[in-house]
């Protein structure tokens, strides 16, 4: 694509819709922000407001800032407002099925050069892009969540990515003031392929009784400068999702490398899934 990017279609004002939204109105370019219920939009709309808000507290922004970014955000419910966006990011549910919908719905509205990118965490770009009618201007974008301070955006090559497609969506995540790294399509890409097999081990490590929960986080963060330890990263994730991710490295390599903890199952099965349930490794 010649052009730059001025007009950018999310799918879902959800967790990272309203993420991307917010770095890419913050960086002067134009959403349009489709979700299924006005609710919805209304949700995302007052998280980045929110989020704006906390920006203007540490003065990062004003007051003026907050104001251009939010007048560049359309929320919508109608898939037919995409109509103008030069590329479209989906960023709906953790569903193959769902997006598979979705990818075919944008299909029937975009006109064909447009390219159509993805945010999803674990189903496969290159299948995706064989559904729709645009598999070489379709391509993987993942963000991390929260995104407007996440730096980083993985571009995902499905096999039928096109350079074109690849460069447009790089410069892109490049003007959102991110940090991109070029990734081809294998399950968990690169950061989770590295992340979750390492979380996983620390369940190992923690049911040998070779540490205390609180040693072995202290030990990963000092002595390999990690934010968080495994653990306590596990319990914001949510261990149930780490268990998912463990048991689709384990379908799709068929490698016994990557066999799930049977503590991390145990405790996915007694419902102390982390953060969310109150209980996971250690007490909320
Ligand atoms: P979320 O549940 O917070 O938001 C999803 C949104 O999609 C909801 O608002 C929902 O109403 C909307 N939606 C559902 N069907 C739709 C449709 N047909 N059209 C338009 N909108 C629809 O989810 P999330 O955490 O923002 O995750 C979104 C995607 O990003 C997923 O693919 C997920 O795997 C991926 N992802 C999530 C994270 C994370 O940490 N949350 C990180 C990286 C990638």
């Amino acid at each position: 694509m010649s052009n730059p990017i001025q007009t950018v279609g999310i799918i879902g004002s959800g967790t990272m819709g309203n993420g991307i939204a917010q770095a890419c109105a913050t960086n002067g370019i134009r959403v349009v922000m489709v979700d299924i219920a006005q609710t919805a939009i209304d949700k995302g709309l007052a998280t980045v407001s929110g989020s704006l808000d906390r920006l203007i507290k540490k003065e990062k922004i004003t007051a003026a800032d907050k104001a251009k970014a939010l007048s560049l955000i359309q929320g919508s419910t109608n898939y037919d407002d995409l109509k103008g966006a030069q590329l479209v990011i989906e960023a709906a549910t953790e569903n193959e099925a769902l997006k598979i919908k979705i990818l075919q719905q944008l299909d029937g509205v975009l006109a064909a050069d447009v390219i159509v990118a993805t945010n999803t965490s674990s189903i496969s770009i290159t299948k995706l892009a064989a559904a729709t009618q645009r598999a070489d201007r379709f391509v993987g974008m993942h963000f991390f969540n929260p995104v407007p301070m996440m730096a980083l955006v993985e571009i995902i090559r499905g096999l039928q990515t096109s350079d074109a497609t690849h460069d447009a969506v790089k410069s892109l995540a490049e003007r959102l003031g991110k940090t991109p790294i070029t990734v081809k399509n294998a399950p968990g890409f690169v950061v989770n392929r590295i992340l979750v097999p390492m979380i996983n081990e620390a369940f190992f490590v923690l049911a040998e009784g070779l540490a205390t929960p609180e040693d072995i986080d202290a030990g990963m963060k000092l002595g390999t400068n990690q934010p968080i330890g495994p653990l306590a990263l596990a319990d914001m994730i949510g261990l149930d999702v780490c268990l998912a991710v463990m048991n689709v490295y384990m379908a799709e390599f068929n490698d016994s490398k990557y066999r799930p903890a049977p503590l991390l199952k145990e405790m996915v099965a007694a419902g102390w899934l982390g953060r969310k349930t109150g209980r996971g490794v250690y007490t909320y």
